[in-house]
């Protein structure tokens, strides 16, 4: 026996007692689509703006590629990190190459890599 009555939500819809309505259900999934969608973007972007620097200031060292000798454009991970963020930041796993070597040789390394 329902001790309280349905209410009408704000979309017009008669809703029971207790009960989310339709369109709220929808507006909190959207909500946290969002939020989802949002988070890593976020994150992605300080790791970018920290990597920007660490990047340049690596090259700024190393200013010629280790494979060819030209002037360096590019910090490749030696061992693909995958991911892995402490692999990522190893300065041990970093080598300044220049932009051919990495989108020749290199790149298909890393394809064939397991
Ligand atoms: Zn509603
Ligand atoms: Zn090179």
């Amino acid at each position: 026996m329902p001790t309280r009555a349905p209410r009408v939500c704000g979309c017009g819809r008669v809703v029971a007692s207790g009960v989310r309505c339709a369109c709220q259900i929808k507006r909190d999934a959207e909500r946290k689509a969002r939020h989802d969608a949002a988070r890593p973007t976020a994150r992605a972007r300080g790791y970018d703006s920290k990597w920007q620097r660490e990047r340049a200031a690596y090259l700024l060292a190393h200013p010629t590629c280790v494979r060819c000798g030209a002037p360096s454009t590019i910090v490749n991970h030696i061992i693909p990190h995958r991911g892995d963020r402490s692999l990522f930041w190893r300065r041990s796993n970093w080598e300044a190459v220049c932009t051919p070597c990495h989108s020749g040789p290199i790149q298909s390394e890393e394809r064939r890599a397991p």
